[in-house]
This record gives structure tokens, C-alpha cells and sequence, in this order.
């Protein structure tokens, strides 16, 4: 790598890093491209969006216009060979939203409106199942409706172009939606005009009223066809495009050279059918290029004919996809220049220059009412893009003007070629004819309603589809309004006294105090708290104080307390759990939870909890016991379910030694708190092969089991 390599390399890098910020938690880095191709082979993107909405795209489109970097839409991936380094750039993918399709019921026009993530075969066999015909072909070709555009997929003797009336693209490096007529698309043999920036979001398709029963015969007979002459495996169909039609058709060459079966690595021509070219799984996508490069250069050598690749080639050297036959570019982030020299989809969404990507100027008319102007002009901002010619009434004066018709960008072009000369006709947006059913809602409030209440007469116009139009929440239609700091500082000064007007209203103040999780915490204590905090206003009330009040309760684990407007307080309370008592020199029973804590000092026998026998120390309620008692305290919580029923007490046997008393009178010595598990085992284990009321003693603390017997 020389110094303008390193150079551009850290540039791209930078792009990347920096594009990968600005989409956020949207975009995934290092991608493996293998999953997404149906040669599964190849590395990883440096960024991917997989696009769950419209949304994610206009994230994606304004990301790029800080950082323009390669772009790369994969479908199925059935058309695609992504070179084992991967590929240094920006992967979108569309998502659920672009799966859609809307039917239509007979009679109605059989016009088919598809997603442009919808796979073809699943177009196909459904267009069959609604009585469709026209779309049998799509069975036998694993893409996606929009990579199916982006190729002119066909087969069969039919293709995409032959029924297919208008798409929906999504700009990506304008940001905007446009239907486009698919005579506008350049299409031609497995090729169009779309560019990598093009997204193909759905698509509609002239249909036909046919026969369902004709249809699926026609397809199963694709299906067989197929499935005779081509081969399984990792491939992605014909690798080279057929010759000119006096050229023979590409497999046919090959073929006649016996090239068959060659082999570059894991890569080979296949056996089954000289085209198509496979790879071994795990195989190496450079491997496969080679291969291709080849057969081009046999194929040259030979016969004369110059193939060139069915399949798009990314990520490699334009030295190597050249060879193999590749348009070089095909996912680059050059713009063409202009238009003047572009294709007619250039021409339609204006022309892009490399720094540039921003919108065309597009003249408004009239017709527009000022919203929709000054909507516009904030989408496109600083673009310079929106404009109102300065001898414009406004809508307020031109309610009566006769106003653009509705059209298509394609229509639209045509009006401008034809009125070229009329300048400030009007930009109306219409979409309503191509929306899948999860944009519908959004239609509605979006500018294509708008529009349709004041287009409908005769002067035709430009036409952009944007559907972020009309999608603005109410707060930015509000005018801004120039105030002067004087009556900014009163208006702040205003809003302050508000606020603690409110704040001290008797409409906030706490009137509910809701308490749950008490059973045994102190009813005083609570009752205090309360009243501390009625009266308040639930914004001030010092909820931390009151918390911390109730948690100096020993029965208190944990508050919580929460204010609801207009005026309650709900305290949670979560109390310890008392597992056992002793009685003090003073003769009064210290509650103990399992970690010996004393929770309350009582002077009866609280007879709900077990009792460790024994004179203890007179401790308050909130200390810690010594350890002998807590160790007794967890022997009382963790008693084996099958010995609980039978033991009297648990009981301290001075400072270090524990035990344990049954009902029939057996005294088990368990001796210091140590490994307490095992010797409880092997007291059950004795107590289940010997009658326990021949036993008077069992002593463990030894750790072997020594019995007296009555
Ligand atoms: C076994 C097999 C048989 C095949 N048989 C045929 C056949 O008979 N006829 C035929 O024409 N092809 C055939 N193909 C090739 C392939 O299926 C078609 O080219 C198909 O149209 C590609 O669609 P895709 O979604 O897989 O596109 P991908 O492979 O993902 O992409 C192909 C191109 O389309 C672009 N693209 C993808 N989605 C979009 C989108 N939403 N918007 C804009 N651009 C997009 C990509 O950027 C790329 O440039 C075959 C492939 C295989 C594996």
C-alpha cells in the first residue's frame, strides 16, 4: 500500500466509523455477508441497516449526507458474489415492512402491488392462488421483488418488465420517495438503470384475470424444468449474461470448450449446466472470481465472445472483477455528475453532483398552500431547494386558481419536457395509487390527502413523493415567533410564579396515603409518617425522609414510596421474616429474623415462630445476636421438611454448641454450628431405620452418630 493508498484508506475508514455514529443503535458493524447471498461465501459489510421502516431509511439518507460512503441493497442475495474480504461500505437491507402485498378482488383492475423485499416465487405462487396469471415465471427465480427490478429478473419467456407498471424508490442520497413508471427505469435484458442508491420499496404489476388451475400447471412445469436443468448447491443461477442473440447463449460456449467441471479451489463450472458456477461450502468467493475470469478468458480466446457477468461482484479489486466480466461500480458512491448525461431516473430526481445532495430546484405554483411551502422548504432546508416564485399569490389569494393535476414523477417529467417553457408549475405529491397497506394511515395524514382537496384541475406539474410531508407533529406548524428578551425574561418569570402556584395548591396536596406489605411494623411509626406527609403537596412531600424513617423499623426490609396525582401517596412496604425467638435474662422473647437480628421484644411466647431454648442476652430490637443464636436462628429456618413436624425447640447449649429437641423427648446434639447440613443428614437417615421413641439421645457433634437408648 503506497502513501495515497494508507491516505484513502483511513478516509474511508473514518467515513465509515463516522457513519456508523450518526446511525446509532440502527446499524450493525462487521456483518457477514455469507448468510445473506445464496452462495453463502464472502466477508463481512462494515456497516449493515437491516430497515424495519421508511423511517430507518430517511435515518440512513440523512446520515449520508454528512458521510457519503459505498452503498450495497441486497434482496436474496441470489444475484450477488461478495469477495472474501467483504465489503468496505454500507449494507442496506429492507425489512418486514417492505414484505407486503396488496390483491386485488375481482373484478377490480388486477393490479398487484408488492414489497420490494417479497420474494418472487411467493409472488408468484400467490398471484396463481388469486386467479392472477402473468407472473408464473417468478417461481423459479430465488430474488426479490426489488433486486428483481434492479435486474429485469425474467425467465421463460417473460420478465419483470413485462408486467411491471410503476415502483416506488426511496432515494438514498436524497432522501426522497418517488413513484417512478417502469418505463422510466431503463429497463433492458437483466439490467436497468437503478443505482446503488436506488431502493426499490415496492413495486405494482399489471396482471391478468386467469385461470388458477392453468397457473400452478405452468408453474410446476417451471419447477420441473428447473430442477432437470440446473444444478443445487451454492450458486447464484447463470454466471454470464447471454451473448447477443447471434452469440449463442453463454452456457452453450462454455459448454463447446468442455470447460465443464473446471475448477479454481472450491469453486467449479458446473456439471449439470456450463453457467452456472458453484462453490464448495465454506468455499472462498475470490476462488469463484478466478474461476469466472477464466472461462471469460477461454471463452475470448476462443471464440471471440466477450461474456460479461450476470452476477454483480462486490468488494473486489476492479482489476479482478473486470476480469471475471463485472461491471466495475456497481456499488459505488460516485453520483453521476448531471443529469444532462445521465439516465431518464437521474433526470427524474434531479441531478446529484458529488458534494452535493441536496434536491434540484423545484419551482411551486399556487396551487400549494403556504403549510405545504413552508413544509417542504424545512424538509429540504438549506437546500435551496424549495422556492416560490416571488409573483405568487399566496393560497390565501389563490383558493380559486386552477390548480396541478396529481400525477407521478414519471408523468410528471413528461409535463415538464412538454411545458418546459412555463415555469412555477405546481409540486404535488400523490402516492395514494402505490401504498401498501401499512403506509395506508400514514397517507392519510400524510400529503397525499392534503393534496388530493386541491388538485383537481387542469395545469399538470412536477411531482414529489416524500412521504415525511404532512408526518410533522402539531408543535412545528405553530409560527415562529420573534419576542423580544424583555418579554422572553417575563414569560420565564411567569412560568416560574406558575409553578409554585401549583405546586402549592391544595389540589396537589397528599389526601390518600395507601400502605401495603404491613403485618408487623410498627402501627405508631407508620401513623407518624403519614401525617407527616398529609397535607403536603405530592411534588415537595419528602417521600426520601419518610422512607428512611420507615426503615429504621427492624421489621422494615425495604419502602418504597410513590406520589400519583392529583393527591396520593402509596407506601410499599416489604417486612423481614421472623424465624425464631429465645427469651432474654429478663424474661422477655427476643424475635429473631434468619440473619439473628432481633425485630421486636415482646413480653408473651410468640408461639407462630420455633423456639431456641436457652437464656440469651437482653438485647433491643434492631441489634444482632451473638453468633450462637443467629447460627440457631438459620438451623430453626432451615430444618428438613420431613424432621420440622417432629421437633419441639431448637436450643443453645452454651456458647458454641447447638441442638435439637423432638416431640417424643429425643435430644439430638448437633454440637458447634459446623457443617450442620451433614450432621442433620445423618440424623434423618438414623430416624428413618430406628423408631424414635426407643432413642434418647443422638449425638452428631462429633460428626458420627453416637445413640442412647431408653
Ligand atoms: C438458482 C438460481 C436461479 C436463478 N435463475 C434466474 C433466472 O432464471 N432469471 C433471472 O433473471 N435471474 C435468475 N437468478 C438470479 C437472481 O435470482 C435474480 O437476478 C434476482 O432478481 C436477484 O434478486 P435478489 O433479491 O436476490 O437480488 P440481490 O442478489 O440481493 O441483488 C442483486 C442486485 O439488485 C440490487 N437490489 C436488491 N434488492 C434491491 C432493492 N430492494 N432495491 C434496489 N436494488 C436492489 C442489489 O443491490 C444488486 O445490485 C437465479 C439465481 C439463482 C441462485
Amino acid at each position: 500500500m503506497d502513501a495515497d493508498d494508507t491516505d484513502s484508506y483511513a478516509r474511508e475508514t473514518r467515513a465509515l466509523d463516522r457513519l456508523g455514529i450518526l446511525l446509532g443503535a440502527r446499524v450493525q458493524r462487521d456483518v457477514k455477508l455469507a448468510a445473506y447471498t445464496t452462495y453463502k461465501v464472502g466477508g463481512p459489510a462494515s456497516l449493515l441497516v437491516k430497515a424495519r421502516s421508511i423511517d430507518d431509511l430517511h435515518a440512513v439518507s440523512n446520515a449520508l449526507r454528512e458521510k457519503r460512503v459505498p452503498l450495497l441493497v441486497i434482496g436474496r442475495g441470489s444475484n450477488l458474489l461478495v469477495a472474501d474480504e467483504g465489503f468496505a461500505g454500507l449494507v442496506v437491507v429492507l425489512g418486514e415492512f417492505a414484505e407486503q402485498i396488496i390483491w386485488p378482488e375481482q373484478p377490480a383492475v388486477p393490479r398487484v402491488v408488492a414489497g420490494g423485499a417479497v420474494a418472487l416465487p411467493v409472488l408468484a405462487r400467490q398471484s396463481a392462488a388469486r386467479g392472477l396469471t402473468g407472473f408464473e415465471w417468478g417461481v423459479g427465480v430465488p430474488g426479490s421483488v426489488g433486486g428483481g427490478v434492479r435486474m429485469n429478473a425474467g425467465g421463460h419467456g417473460s420478465d419483470m418488465a413485462a408486467s411491471l407498471e410503476s415502483i416506488k424508490i426511496f432515494h438514498l442520497l436524497k432522501g426522497i420517495v418517488a413513484n417512478v413508471a417502469a418505463k422510466d427505469v431503463g429497463l433492458r435484458f437483466r439490467g436497468s438503470d437503478l443505482e446503488p442508491y436506488h431502493v426499490v420499496i415496492s413495486a405494482s404489476f399489471a396482471l391478468s384475470w386467469g385461470d388458477q388451475q392453468a397457473s400452478e400447471a405452468e408453474m410446476a412445469e417451471i419447477v420441473r424444468w428447473r430442477r432437470e436443468r440446473q444444478p443445487g448447491g451454492h450458486n447464484a443461477g447463470s454466471v454470464f449474461v447471454n451473448p447477443a442473440p447471434d452469440g449463442g447463449s453463454a452456457g452453450a460456449l462454455i459448454d463447446g470448450l468442455g470447460l465443464r467441471g473446471l475448477r479454481i479451489g472450491t469453486a467449479e463450472v458446473s456439471d449439470k449446466h456450463a453457467n452456472f458456477i458453484q462453490v464448495d461450502p465454506g468455499g472462498s468467493a475470490d476462488d469463484v472470481a478466478e474461476l469466472m475470469a477464466l472461462v471469460r478468458a477461454r471463452v475470448l480466446s476462443e471464440t471471440g465472445v466477450d461474456l460479461h457477468s450476470e452476477v454483480r461482484l462486490v468488494g473486489f479489486d476492479p482489476e479482478v472483477a473486470s476480469n471475471a466480466g463485472a461491471q466495475v461500480g456497481g456499488t459505488s458512491n460516485n453520483a453521476p455528475n448531471d443529469s444532462s448525461g445521465g439516465t431518464r431516473l437521474d433526470a427524474l430526481f434531479g441531478p446529484l453532483v458529488s458534494d452535493d445532495n441536496t434536491l434540484s430546484a423545484v419551482v411551486i405554483s399556487p396551487p400549494l398552500p403556504d403549510e405545504a411551502v413552508v413544509e417542504l422548504s424545512e424538509l429540504f432546508a438549506d437546500t435551496g431547494a424549495i422556492t416560490r416564485p416571488d409573483d405568487t399569490p399566496s393560497v390565501a389569494d389563490s383558493s380559486q386558481t386552477p390548480v396541478g393535476e396529481v400525477v407521478d414523477i414519471s408523468t410528471a417529467i413528461q409535463a415538464r419536457e412538454v411545458q418546459q417553457a412555463a415555469a412555477g408549475e405546481p409540486v404535488v405529491i400523490d402516492d395514494a395509487q402505490h401504498l401498501l397497506p401499512h403506509e395506508r394511515s400514514e397517507a392519510s395524514t400524510g400529503v397525499s390527502g392534503a393534496v388530493s382537496t386541491f388538485a383537481n384541475t387542469a395545469a399538470l406539474g412536477d411531482v414529489i413523493v416524500d412521504d415525511r410531508i404532512g408526518r410533522r407533529t402539531w408543535w412545528k406548524r405553530v409560527p415562529r415567533l420573534r419576542v423580544s428578551p424583555l418579554v422572553g425574561f417575563g414569560v420565564l418569570i411567569a412560568v416560574f410564579s406558575l409553578t409554585l402556584v401549583i405546586l402549592a395548591s391544595p389540589l396537589f396536596a397528599v389526601r390518600r396515603i395507601d400502605v401495603t406489605g404491613v403485618t408487623y411494623s410498627d402501627p405508631a411509626l407508620l401513623g407518624n409518617v403519614s401525617d407527616s406527609l398529609r397535607g403536603a403537596s405530592v411534588f415537595t412531600a419528602d417521600l426520601e425522609g419518610a422512607q428512611r424513617r420507615l426503615e429504621g423499623d427492624p421489621w422494615v426490609r425495604q419502602a418504597r414510596l410513590n406520589w400519583y396525582l392529583p393527591n396520593r401517596v402509596v407506601i410499599e412496604i416489604e417486612e423481614r421474616r421472623a424465624v425464631a425467638w429465645f427469651v432474654g435474662v429478663d424474661n422477655r422473647a427476643r424475635v429473631l429474623d434468619i440473619d439473628g437480628r432481633v425485630l421486636e421484644v415482646l413480653d408473651g411466647q410468640p408461639t407462630q415462630f420455633m423456639k431456641i431454648e436457652g437464656v440469651g442476652p437482653n438485647l433491643p430490637p434492631g441489634t444482632v445476636t451473638t453468633l450462637v443464636y443467629q447460627a440457631a436462628a438459620q438451623l430453626a429456618n432451615s430444618l428438613p421438611a420431613d424432621l420440622l413436624p417432629q421437633v419441639r425447640h431448637v436450643f443453645v447449649d452454651g456458647p458454641e454448641a447447638l441442638g435439637i429437641t423432638l416431640k417424643k423427648g429425643t435430644i439430638i446434639t448437633l454440637g458447634a454450628p459446623v457443617d450442620v447440613r451433614n450432621k442433620l443428614t445423618q440424623v434423618m437417615v438414623l430416624l428413618t431405620q430406628q423408631d424414635v421413641s426407643f432413642i434418647a439421645a443422638i449425638d452428631v457433634s462429633s460428626g458420627q452418630p453416637v445413640i442412647a437408648n431408653e
